[in-house]
């Protein structure tokens, strides 16, 4: 994706429907996903952004920035590299609606998103309620169970890192493994957690 921050603003400001839906039962499309080979497939990606009326390439950077991934739209699909549980993307969405669609004054989903000098609001054509849009990360469980010290997993690695250990992140985990290319699947042993920062040896 070759869009920068601000020209994805700009088509979400353009994309905004003359149609109110607040007379129609709002209700946001369960996500629907499923791990394909080494990605996971959000298979109603544009039902969820036609529902909450929202350009696509900015939902998509969004959910691209908290899986930590990256992806591309497919169609009406959406394909993330990595295997992500569908409750991730529940959660992430959930949190996008949250932040990006319903009004906090009134709960109506009537928004539209507009920009004030550089700050961007939600705007409520209900109740003409406006506020800024918070930026922050969604506080997402790890997407297993918690992590321990000597668990052995599979793993695919995501990235490198400056040192050119493999990392791999997992819910609120990150994970460095030596010798490791992105791309690359692993089995691993975890030696040590500091935090969210994990250590781990191959196992084989
Ligand atoms: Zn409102």
């Amino acid at each position: 994706m070759t869009d920068s921050y601000d020209d994805l603003l700009k088509k979400a400001y353009s994309h905004i429907s003359e149609k109110s839906i607040s007379s129609e039962r709002f209700v946001v499309p369960e996500a629907k996903a499923y791990i394909e080979g080494k990605t996971t497939i959000l298979e109603n990606f544009a039902e969820i952004a036609d529902k909450v009326r929202r350009d696509k390439d900015h939902l998509m950077k969004y959910i691209l920035g908290e899986l930590g991934t990256s992806g591309k739209i497919d169609g009406t699909r959406a394909i993330f590299n990595g295997k992500f549980e569908i409750s991730l993307f529940r959660m992430i969405i959930k949190s996008y609606v949250d932040d990006y669609v319903i009004c906090s004054e009134c709960g109506k989903p009537d928004t539209r998103l507009v920009k004030d000098d550089r700050v961007l609001l939600l705007r409520c054509d209900a109740c003409g309620g406006h506020r800024p849009v918070r930026k922050r990360k969604v506080r997402t469980e790890p997407v297993s169970e918690n992590l321990e010290e000597g668990q052995v997993l599979d793993v695919e690695i995501q990235s490198l890192s400056k040192r050119g250990d493999g990392v791999v992140k997992m819910g609120r985990y990150i994970m460095y493994v030596a010798n490791a290319k992105p791309g690359q699947s692993v089995k691993i042993k975890i030696s040590r957690i500091s935090g969210s920062i994990v250590f781990t040896e191959r196992a084989e």
